[in-house]
């Protein structure tokens, strides 16, 4: 049940189901056939559904709005882009003006290539990584998520899973992914350097790739250590293998540098979307001029939307700001404020909790230490954040239901929002308290 009237958001998505699968875009945004929410429209750090109720946004479209929805400097550049025409199968200006900037702000982007989203970078780099590797097979990180294409669409089923019987399972996300592609992936836990060493001296002749995300944005932005990382990089280059770096969510967030900056890593090959362009869609897949120039020379990489003029032209613009201005050290202060202040609802009322990840992309963990892999994540009770979504909904705070998914930031969340978030941060905490006291109803308020 929610409190907020969902009217017009729930007789749309009568209409909408008649056409589209879940009747949504992704299926991620099918929240049930009574609290599916259609936007009206989004401005700064708040967003607006079809019956008028407004949320203060920490999804953010999982992560692209680093600077608030339509921000007018970035949508005034995304005009004198659309004035350039689009795409035209051929190059325009702004691609070198833009990866010179990305190269600048990124020291492992010796080279970059445009690509529409994450998926299609991550994919380029997995093929470029076998490409100069001569090697098929390659690691993912437990708890990770790289896309939706076949070969990333995998996941140790850690949550069904009895440590006593070995690892977990490698399942597909998704039917219809091919069974061969397991053959070809090993699933290790983060922060484990011993497990990748036994694994890089058994397979280190046929594997790639070691792909990561040392923040993970799709797992509670559970955090590599920076040895963890470092003895990961050795390694690879001992064996041969491209570290690539996933930073389509932590890639101009967490620090101009991205995570690799945050960490002291340099990755073989890096991959950045999200925050690029304030959410126009564009991706880069970028690297050590060594690997990148195999594009070109063997490689095949491309697509008719590459170089759009509108997302090049805002992510010049997003990426000028982020890079010449002070604002993501201020969304990390905001951050730091939004966690201290929820931090105390939760230790007044006794309950474990810590804060993992960037202030940026919290993660928000409800016990006292912070996870080191999944599978500390999910040992641990849930039980409150899944209530407390629900009920910071109807009061108009929008957090992602899926307790793996972060909170994220960013520039257009004031103290106005900060206040506000809090306020009714307690108030839904509350509510929750009191509905998992009482499951039957019978609330204390009655
Ligand atoms: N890599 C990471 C770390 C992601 O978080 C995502 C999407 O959330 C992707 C890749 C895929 O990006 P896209 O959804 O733009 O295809």
């Amino acid at each position: 049940m929610t409190t907020r009237s969902l009217k017009a958001s729930n007789a749309h998505f009568q209409k909408a189901i008649k056409r589209l699968p879940l009747g949504v875009s992704s299926n991620f945004r099918y929240w049930g056939d009574d609290r599916t929410l259609y936007v009206k429209r989004g401005k700064g750090a708040r967003l607006w559904d079809l019956d008028g109720n407004e949320y203060i946004d920490y999804r953010l479209g999982y992560g692209p709005s680093i600077l608030g929805y339509a921000d007018d400097r970035v949508n005034e550049a995304a005009r004198e882009g659309m004035e350039v025409g689009g795409v035209f199968a051929l190059a325009t200006e702004l691609e070198y003006q833009v990866a010179d900037r990305i190269s600048k702000m990124v020291p492992a982007a010796e080279l970059v290539r445009f690509s529409v989203s994450g998926t299609e970078a991550v994919m380029a780099a997995l093929r470029l990584a076998r490409a100069y590797t001569g090697k098929d097979e390659y690691v993912l990180v437990e708890g990770g998520y790289h896309g939706v294409f076949s070969e990333g669409l995998w996941y140790a089923e850690v949550e069904d899973w009895d440590e006593k019987e070995g690892d977990p399972e490698l399942m597909p996300y998704s039917d219809g992914v091919p069974a061969l592609y397991s053959h070809l992936i090993y699933s290790v836990p983060l922060n484990d350097p011993n497990r990748v060493e036994r694994l890089f001296k058994r397979h280190g002749d046929t594997i790639a790739a070691f792909m990561v995300e040392p923040m993970m944005g799709n797992c509670c932005a559970i955090t590599a250590d920076r040895q963890y990382l470092k003895d990961v990089r050795w390694l690879c280059n001992k064996y041969d293998v491209v570290l690539i770096i996933d930073e389509v969510k932590t890639g101009f967030r967490v620090a101009r540098g991205g995570v690799q900056e945050l960490m002291g890593v340099s990755a073989d090959l890096c991959t950045f979307a999200k925050a690029m362009a304030n959410g126009y869609p564009i991706s880069a897949l970028a690297g050590k001029q060594e690997i990148m120039r195999l594009i070109g020379d063997g490689v095949v990489h491309g697509g008719t939307y590459t170089g759009h003029s509108v997302s090049l032209a805002a992510a010049n613009k997003t990426l000028e700001i982020l890079d010449e201005t002070p604002t993501l050290a201020n969304i990390a202060t905001t951050g730091r404020q939004l966690r201290d202040a929820i931090g105390k609802i939760l230790t007044r009322r006794g309950i474990p909790h810590c804060f993992v990840g960037h202030p940026a992309m919290s993660g928000l963990f409800f016990a006292p230490t912070p996870p080191t892999s999944y599978r500390d994540w999910v040992n641990t009770d849930y039980t409150i954040y899944d209530a407390l979504a629900p009920n910071l909904h109807d009061l108009g705070i929008l957090v992602e239901p899926d307790s793996r998914e972060p909170w994220f930031l960013c520039a257009a969340h004031d103290e106005a929002c900060v206040t506000e978030t809090v306020t009714k941060f307690e108030q839904a905490l509350d509510l929750t308290l009191d509905q998992l006291k009482h499951p039957d109803g019978e609330s204390a308020a009655n």
